[in-house]
């Protein structure tokens, strides 16, 4: 690499390791072009379409009207605990919002890992004449559907969460689904994509050689559909949807977000997708009211690095000598997205690392004070809350009275399928 450290001066800390916080210089709240409101909003009416079938093959979305959506709680004793941690007064209403308890897959990746194979089943049920269009899409659940659907099969790379949410989605569907894994994913979650029906496919090589192994499989045949995490516009739209829903759900607290009422939101960032598509979607319905911030691994800043260098996915962690290893599942990604950087680079306020003991010792913490479970990777966006307090040179963009009023968002991605077992490791002591 060519002096990346002389230009760069962070990757000096960020090659040793040590947690970073960098504020964004070409932040500008101009929405990108290739990506409209109106996709948004057609994201937005394909899974109300569909939320009769997800209510019919769901049974726990009947509360929602089979819309996937998960809670916005308040957590004072998690702050209250920050602001000690931190010894001084931490301004604002801290919120988490509860991804990890999303229906049917348990993480973030049930936004748009299920839209993304609701997008490919819709096609193919038109296409066939099955389904007309304005028609009853609860019949989806019919066996006429489910032999339709066996014909075509779905494909994805991932480690954990992305491909749970597949999974579950495509095999209920009736997609043939296969699940592309490396030998060192979790063993309980092979167990429970096998149990729901998918294909598990185990690679002794790294994650990498997994991914593009699912893809040449798919390139082979022209009725797999291959979800390509480093590149989709369908997950990327998917989980830009959950912005809409959480003004209502603002607004429905009497939570006002205006200049004098500024949102905080700070996202645990693997790829990309999700955080990405989630600020994208909240730019559209706050615009420069709402900050966002990305969290990453001190061993997988991937997202900062890509942006930082104006490399994007040209980059990666390895190149600077990390390891992109983390306990932190669904963040161990020493590459960003294609797609993402440059769609949403500007947009946000800042990204910051976090280390591994960290988060692992603030998913304990969440627990202890509020009773929530949350997998390590749902804590990265806590630091972010004192951080932008304490930053003079950020704090000082916003006027005291306007801090006070402020409210802040920890984007929790992931827990509810981590099975008790697991749960308890998590949660005693090192
Ligand atoms: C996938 C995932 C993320 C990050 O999403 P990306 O789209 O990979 O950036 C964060 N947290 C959890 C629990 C995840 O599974």
């Amino acid at each position: 690499m060519d002096d990346l450290v002389g230009r760069f001066p962070l990757i000096e800390d960020m090659k040793n390791g040590k947690e970073v916080f960098w504020l964004n210089p070409g932040l500008d709240n101009r929405l990108p072009e290739e990506m409209t409101t109106a996709d948004i909003a057609d994201a937005s009416a394909r899974l109300a379409r569909f939320a009769p079938y997800i209510m019919r093959a769901f049974p726990e979305t009947v509360p929602s009207g089979g819309i996937i959506e998960s809670p916005l709680k308040d957590i004072p004793e998690m702050k209250t605990f920050l602001e000690e941690k931190s010894g001084g007064t931490l301004s604002g209403r801290l919120l988490l919002k509860c991804d990890s308890e999303l229906p049917i897959s348990g993480s973030i990746k049930a936004r748009g890992g299920i839209y993304e194979v609701l997008c490919f089943a819709e096609k193919v049920a038109l296409e066939s004449g099955l389904l007309k269009s304005g028609g009853d899409y609860a019949a989806l659940d019919e066996d006429r559907f489910r032999e339709l659907f066996s014909r075509y099969a779905v494909s994805v790379g991932s480690t954990g969460n992305l491909g749970l949410s597949i999974g579950i989605m495509s095999a209920r569907l009736g997609f043939r689904v296969t699940v592309h894994m490396s030998a060192d994913a979790r063993q309980w979650k092979k167990d429970l994509l096998r149990q729901k029906g998918a294909k598990v496919a185990e690679y002794r090589g790294d994650f990498q050689m997994a991914v593009a192994e699912g893809r040449r499989q798919a390139e082979g045949d022209p009725r797999c559909h291959f979800v390509d995490d480093e590149n989709s516009r369908a997950l990327f739209l998917g989980y830009a949807v959950a912005a809409e829903r959480l003004e209502r759900q603002l607004a429905g607290m009497g939570i006002t977000v205006d200049g004098g009422h500024p949102l905080f939101v700070y996202l645990p960032c693997g790829v990309g997708g999700g955080p990405g598509g989630v600020t994208f979607g909240l730019k559209h319905v706050f615009g420069e009211h709402v900050h966002c911030f990305f969290a990453e691994p001190v061993q997988s800043p991937c997202m900062l690095l890509g942006i930082l260098t104006g490399r994007h996915d040209g980059i990666c962690v390895q190149d600077i000598g990390l390891s992109g290893k983390t306990s932190a599942d669904g963040l161990a990604v020493g590459r960003p997205s294609k797609l993402v950087g440059r769609l949403v680079g500007n947009l946000l306020d800042g990204l910051f690392t976090v280390s591994d003991s960290r988060m692992e010792e603030l998913v304990r913490i969440l627990y202890a004070k509020e009773g929530v479970f949350v997998e390590p990777s749902a804590t990265a966006g806590f630091p972010g809350f004192s951080t932008v307090q304490q930053r003079g040179n950020y704090r000082e963009r916003f006027s005291p009275a306007s801090m006070e009023r402020s409210v802040h968002i920890v984007w929790a991605t992931g827990g509810s399928m981590v099975p008790e077992e697991e749960r308890k490791k998590y949660l005693a002591e090192p």
